[in-house]
């Protein structure tokens, strides 16, 4: 009872993420699925995060009328932002990799029933690519008695990222379970065939996204580049405080949308309204979301 209690407090408040300014939401199970190339590939939906539109997170440095006046014109509620929570599942011929692992078990995410629905028992997947270590994309990584949710997966992330997520003190207890399947790569590096990372420092010191590659499709997880579908893209140089380097994170974002939006890049975005895949598109300086129904 004490293991699971002192796991409960870690997913709450694992790696600085700030959990107490979002309020997680239970949501139904949803996989869906989608084919690139000869992959196939589902959006794993796992919760909501609401945060307040209260200048703590969005916004900052600007408060919460801006960042109103931005949902206002977008027609969506000025008193908060709601953030979906999704991981992504990528069948291949001899792999089962799952990106990212949502909240976890301490917030009854739906993550590990929206597996259940594509047919991939959890012992099945043997990769588990993870963008950055904030709980919202780790949490799911441990079982809510301590154990490997994924126990025979390799537990791949940055040697940044991973260096980062041992040093911070609210990891500790997950950056244990996990130490034994771990294995990094560097930023920019191919990590499977037809996987290569991409370097988006700023949100966190080793965070990458994974460029996702079958035939002629391509697909782009972008990771925490952008968190609001809304916000993130209307106002791009709008430091959050979910960034670990504010300045970073904002060249990283608007250079990383800029690119997305010249390639026509299809994408994979976690917290973008479920299934969050879609396209960005330039608008005057700044972008907007094309969402896509896979
Ligand atoms: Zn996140």
């Amino acid at each position: 009872m004490r293991a699971r209690i002192s796991l409960t407090c870690f997913l709450l408040f694992a790696s600085g993420y700030g959990a107490a300014l979002a309020k997680p939401q239970i949501v139904p199970p949803s996989a869906q699925a989608f084919k690139l190339g000869s992959l196939q590939v589902f959006a794993l939906r796992d919760a909501n995060n609401v945060l307040d539109n209260d200048g703590k997170v969005f916004g900052v440095g600007v408060g919460p009328d801006a960042v109103a006046r931005v949902l206002k014109d977008a027609g969506a509620p000025t008193d908060e932002v709601t953030l979906s929570v999704d991981g992504l599942l990528v069948k291949a011929a001899d792999r089962v990799m799952l990106f990212d692992t949502g909240l976890g078990p301490s917030v009854k995410g739906a993550l590990m029933a929206s597996l259940t629905q594509t047919g991939v028992a959890p012992d099945e997947v043997t990769d588990v690519m993870i963008t950055h270590s904030h709980g919202d994309h780790v949490g799911g990584l441990a079982t809510a008695e301590g154990g490997l949710a994924f126990p025979k997966a390799t537990i791949r992330m940055s040697a940044p990222e991973w260096a980062w997520m041992q040093a911070q003190p609210n990891s500790q207890a997950l950056a244990k379970i996990i130490a034994p399947k771990v294995q990094t790569f560097e930023p920019g590096a191919t990590v499977l065939p037809g996987v290569t990372s991409i370097a988006l420092p700023g949100h966190t010191p080793g965070h990458a996204g994974f460029e996702i590659v079958s035939g002629s499709d391509k697909l782009i997880d972008i990771g925490d580049t952008a968190h609001s579908s809304i916000v993130s893209l209307a106002e791009p140089d709008w430091a959050i405080a979910y960034d670990n380097d504010k300045d970073e994170g904002e060249s990283t974002r608007r250079a990383t949308l800029k690119r997305l939006a010249e390639d026509h890049s299809l994408i994979f975005a976690p917290h973008f309204p479920f299934p969050g895949i879609g396209r960005i598109e330039t608008a005057g300086d700044h972008f907007s979301w094309k969402p896509e129904t896979p």
